[in-house]
């Protein structure tokens, strides 16, 4: 079956109709785009599991708290869609802006409590516009399974509440961090660092594995894991710890003492080009 990129919501029902009544699963994988393998896994997981792969590009304005940011973005359809065809997608939607938001938008979801901390704290607006666009993303394509990176951890648990608070029949599948040899997180916005900052980057990840470490070695009290990782995080003019917090693995709220399965999480600038990423720590 040959890829088709397609612009227009009603192009995506007619596609993913045809497919549906031939008894396929249809499996969605929502992106900015800007490929890279985390990308990259998530559509092979959706091959895998799903006989109709649906990848959306849309770099959703409503999402972004700076206009720097959204105007910035990378952008690059053609190469993204060559990607796409490579890992077995079936039809690549990706609308213009006019496409998903043709009136003002006066609808939104919001999901309380989940979004307080973290790069809710820090980007007002941010998961009211991730939960909207997925929203919007799974009325188009009414996919049987839909595909997230564990690498925006609290993007994952705020879709996973949408879904089951909104009861939508969506079995939301969690995919994990996909890095770089050395341990960065892959990112679309990792093509923004210098080679000088490339090297800073690694930082947050090498406080991350610290963080996780203490609590393997039995560390329970989180403010004393969050200040011995913070330790790691260079003392430099060009980078600047934004969060660094213990939380819940599923309500996504600060804990002061490890007692269940926590997430440490953090985000930091370099230079101008703000990164995130976290890891999952177990109990014994
Ligand atoms: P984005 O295009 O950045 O909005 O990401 C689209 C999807 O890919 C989201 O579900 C992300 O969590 C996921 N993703 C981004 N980077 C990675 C990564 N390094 N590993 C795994 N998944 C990722």
């Amino acid at each position: 079956m040959k890829m088709e990129v397609v612009e227009a919501i009603a192009a995506v029902r007619e596609r993913v109709g045809g497919a549906r009544s031939e008894g396929r699963r249809i499996g969605l994988v929502p992106t900015m785009g800007a490929m890279h393998e985390g990308h990259g896994r998530l559509m092979e997981r959706a091959a895998a599991e799903c006989g109709f792969v649906v990848v959306s590009i849309f770099v959703n304005p409503i999402q972004f708290d700076r206009p720097s940011d959204y105007q910035s973005y990378p952008r690059d359809v053609a190469s993204d869609a060559d990607y796409c065809a490579g890992k077995g997608v079936h039809l690549v939607f990706s609308p213009s802006v006019e496409e998903m938001y043709p009136r003002p938008q006066r609808s939104f979801v919001e999901v309380t409590a989940l979004t307080d901390h973290l790069c809710g704290r820090f980007r007002p607006g941010h998961f009211r516009g991730v939960a909207t666009v997925v929203s919007k993303l799974f009325g188009i394509v009414g996919p049987d399974c839909a595909y997230f990176g564990e690498k925006d951890a609290q993007q994952l648990a705020v879709v996973r509440r949408m879904v089951r608070d909104l009861n939508m029949p969506i079995e939301v599948i969690g995919v994990p961090t996909v890095r770089e040899a050395d341990g960065l997180a892959m990112s679309s916005r990792n093509v923004h660092l210098g080679p000088e900052e490339r090297g800073l980057a690694l930082s947050l990840y090498r406080a991350l594995r610290h963080a996780q470490g203490l609590v393997a070695s039995g560390e329970r009290d989180a403010a004393r894991v969050v200040k011995e990782a913070a330790k790691i995080i260079p003392s430099q003019a060009a980078v600047k710890l934004e969060y660094l917090e213990v939380v819940d693995a599923e309500e996504m709220q600060p804990i002061a003492k490890i007692d269940r399965p926590v997430r440490v999480a953090g985000a930091m600038w370099v230079g101008s080009t703000r990164l995130i990423d976290n890891l999952f720590c177990e109990v014994g």
